[in-house]
């Protein structure tokens, strides 16, 4: 090869090095294979030792190898412990090997699910895991997916899809007409609503001051009573999994009854969303086949790889309209061609859908049940585990895979979970629940079996006995 620049040469020299590859593989899998051997969240040590990245960016080209040897040295450690089987904090999930090995497969594909013509292999698993998807949750045969990043993205999409399809009702085009003189929308949303619902009802340009909050009862469930009438200006937002409490709203008193009066009603069902696939939990989710809207995660009760969001929309003009895109260069496919940019807020994607779909493709609907009922039953012996420490109590009803326990006092509550993290038995995070320091269990990986929940309960138990230990000795004489 005449011509070629060096760095262009130490480009094709990487590529061709098989070792670059394979190291990264065997340094994956000693990093599995040690994960249970570790503290849950990186030691004092691993978090200095991150120091050894801020350097200026080099001049020159160097070697492939040992940019990863550097990752491997200081990067492993100082990663959070949530592929092992006793990280609780906030709501993620582990990762389903086929849907690992798939992903690890497809990075060297590095698919693009723009359009048909960017991917048909991701444009066709996009339209078979839509199907699926539909048939898990009970979905009418109208609804479309689009493969988004998280809940985040999805809930902007919902949200989007729903102000389209609501001011179009009042002949307002707010694609090309704008927000500026609209006619006003009516939002309600319990005032438990994930903070990304909010995040997108203030980018969307709707107003968060505009939002009528919904009260609700001790689980975080909107109180149906409290609705007001509907028309066709209204968007419901409920939930599928309250992120504390794990809560259900109760959508067969409420999702007909919105649909009837015109409104759109969008389900933040993030991690919740599941229950649908599992025979014993599924009347958790009885009435969302009559919503517009709804998100669910891959990444969390699923167990797919980071990131892994879907929306899912019964309005599939609303949805495309809502996200529309076009460009004189754009190919688009025919009707059997799915253009996966129109479900989505993005052009550019990597095919997530890959991992997704090997992730779904290996546990089948009663490996998925299975999965989701294993996660609640964990939930629920960790809260009688829990419950059984003196000093702790359960605060929510362990309907789904959250637990939310707290000390008589939020120091004391504060000081128990600061044991637990320090301990890096299991991780678990803190919050604010209701006027109150709470510590929120979030049981969302396959890996977890009884024994970890023993082993975690025990570290409660521990931090509990300190805390007595401690209180005895500054007692006064
Ligand atoms: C996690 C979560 C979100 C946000 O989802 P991401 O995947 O993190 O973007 C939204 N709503 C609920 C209820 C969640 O649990």
């Amino acid at each position: 090869m005449a011509n070629i620049t060096d760095t262009q040469r130490a480009l094709f020299d990487s590529r061709a090095n098989d070792e670059l590859y394979q190291s990264a593989l065997a340094y994956g899998l000693e990093y599995l294979h040690q994960i249970e051997h570790r503290k849950v969240a990186p030691d004092a040590e691993a978090i200095r030792n991150l120091d050894a990245f801020v350097e200026p960016l080099p001049e020159q080209t160097s070697d492939a190898l040992q940019v990863l040897q550097k990752l491997q040295k200081y990067g492993a450690p100082a990663t959070m412990g949530n592929m092992g089987s006793r990280y609780f904090g906030f709501v993620m999930g582990n990762v389903v090997p086929a849907g690992m090995a798939a992903k690890l497969l497809s990075t060297f594909w590095d698919q693009v699910s723009a359009m048909y013509i960017t991917s048909p292999l991701a444009a066709r698993l996009e339209q078979v895991v839509e199907g699926w998807l539909r048939q898990l949750c009970g979905l009418p045969d109208s609804v479309v997916a689009g493969f988004v990043s998280g809940s985040s993205t999805a809930n902007l999409c919902g949200i989007a899809a729903a102000r389209y399809r609501l001011l179009k009702n009042r002949g307002w085009d707010v694609n090309r007409q704008g927000l500026r003189q609209a006619p006003a929308l009516r939002i309600l949303a319990g005032n438990e609503a994930h903070g990304t619902v909010l995040k997108m009802i203030s980018l969307l340009g709707l107003g968060l001051d505009e939002v009528q909050f919904i009260d609700t009862d001790a689980q975080g469930r909107i109180r149906v009573d409290d609705l007001p009438a509907m028309d066709d200006s209204t968007l419901l937002i409920l939930q599928a999994g309250n992120v504390h409490s794990g809560a259900f709203d109760d959508f067969a008193s409420v999702c007909h009854k919105a649909r009837e009066a015109g409104a759109w009603v969008h389900i933040d069902g993030a991690f919740g969303l599941w229950a649908a696939a599992a025979p014993s939990l599924k009347h958790l989710c009885a009435g969302i086949e009559f919503a517009h809207s709804w998100t669910m995660d891959g990444h969390k009760t699923l167990n797919t790889p980071y990131d892994s969001g879907v929306i899912l929309c019964a309005d599939q003009e609303a949805l495309i309209h809502a996200l529309h895109l076009n460009g004189g260069y754009i190919i688009h496919g025919n009707d059997q061609q799915r253009d996966s940019m129109y479900y989505t807020p993005e052009m550019s994607r990597r095919a997530r859908i890959i991992d997704l779909w090997a992730s779904m493709r290996f546990l089948g609907s009663t490996g998925i049940g299975a999965l989701v009922e294993g996660l609640h039953q964990r939930a629920q012996q960790f809260a009688a585990e829990l419950s059984a420490v003196a000093g702790l109590q359960i605060l929510n009803e362990v309907v789904f895979n959250q637990v939310i326990v707290a000390a008589s006092e939020d120091e004391k509550t504060e000081a128990v979970l600061k044991y637990v993290q320090e301990e890096g038995i299991c991780w678990v995070g803190g919050s604010t629940w209701r006027g109150r320091r709470v510590i929120r269990i979030s049981v969302c990986s396959w890996t977890t079996t009884p024994a970890d929940i023993t082993l975690s309960a025990a570290s409660f138990r521990r931090a509990c006995d300190q805390l007595t230990t401690a209180t005895e000795a500054a007692l006064p004489e």
